[in-house]
């Protein structure tokens, strides 16, 4: 598992809602919003922008697994 820079998990905040990364990638992501202060409320607000733009456009939708699992952490917030 790689540790994640603030940065590089933001880099890839897009890329993750679009289903576009590996499982291993996946994992980095996750354990770092797990871990991270300040990255939950931005995928937090990356969720807020897709679920209206799913909203204007049902044709497509995104993993709402994925974004189940997003919010989940986003939900129990930093675990140190
Ligand atoms: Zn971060």
């Amino acid at each position: 598992m790689t540790q994640l820079s603030c940065a590089e998990a933001r880099a890839l905040a897009n890329d993750l809602l679009d289903g576009g990364l590996t499982t291993i990638e996946r994992s980095d992501i996750f354990a770092h919003i797990a871990t991270c202060a300040t990255c939950p409320s931005l995928y937090r607000s990356l969720l807020a922008v897709r679920a209206a733009l799913m909203a204007a456009s049902p044709g497509s939708p995104p993993s709402t697994e994925l974004r189940r699992k997003i919010a989940a952490l986003i939900d129990r917030g930093p675990s140190g």
